[in-house]
């Protein structure tokens, strides 16, 4: 697409209503909770917002889709060992920052986290956990593809029954 100056804030916040709304919509038991931390210093960044809009989608919507099953499975456990685990809410977090010439996107949820031995599959094309009908496993490949034609890259912080961290940087406009 066409790039264009774009505010990272606006379109990460856009992206987040968009795929929590959209979940919302198709699923009423749907009750996960989101925060947002959002710098202010970070300037415009010259990108094709459409396709990093889609990107935020993808990692968004994994990330409420993790939560979401996972308490979904919590739900549906009798005994549940960890006493803490009763009153889990799913929740999903999208932050920004402006760290020394890059632009700082971390999305993390409370998931289920990914193990360790699928870690490296997810980028790759059609990769899915997901239930027949309910995931491509395009999402993660497709959003790594858009973020390094931007000269950015995208890290993955996981830890199992603690939840997932994914990390967009991409570098801002030359003064
Ligand atoms: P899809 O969503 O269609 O499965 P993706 O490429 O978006 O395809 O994701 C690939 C796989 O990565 C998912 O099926 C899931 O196993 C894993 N995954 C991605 N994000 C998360 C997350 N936040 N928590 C746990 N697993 C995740
Ligand atoms: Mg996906």
């Amino acid at each position: 697409g066409e790039r264009t100056p774009s505010d990272l804030n606006a379109l990460a916040d856009e992206y987040l209503r968009l795929s929590f709304h959209g979940i919302r919509a198709k699923d009423k038991t749907f009750n996960a909770d989101f925060k947002t931390d959002f710098d202010p210093s970070l300037p415009l960044v010259t990108i094709a917002s459409q396709d990093v809009g889609r990107v935020f989608l993808n990692i968004v919507n994994n990330a409420f889709y993790a939560c979401a099953d996972y308490s979904k499975k919590l739900k549906n456990q009798v005994n549940l060992e960890d006493e803490s685990l009763k009153n889990y809410i799913p929740c999903v977090k999208v932050t920004t920052r402006n760290i020394s010439g890059t632009g700082v996107i971390s999305i993390s949820d409370n998931g289920p986290g990914i193990p360790e031995n699928i870690r490296e599959k997810i980028f790759q094309p059609f990769f899915t956990t997901k239930p027949t009908g309910m995931g491509t496993g395009l999402g993660l490949s497709l959003s790594y593809d858009i973020i390094k034609a931007h000269g950015g890259k995208i890290d993955l912080i996981s830890e199992e029954g603690k939840g997932t961290e994914f990390i967009i940087t991409l570098p801002l406009d030359r003064k």
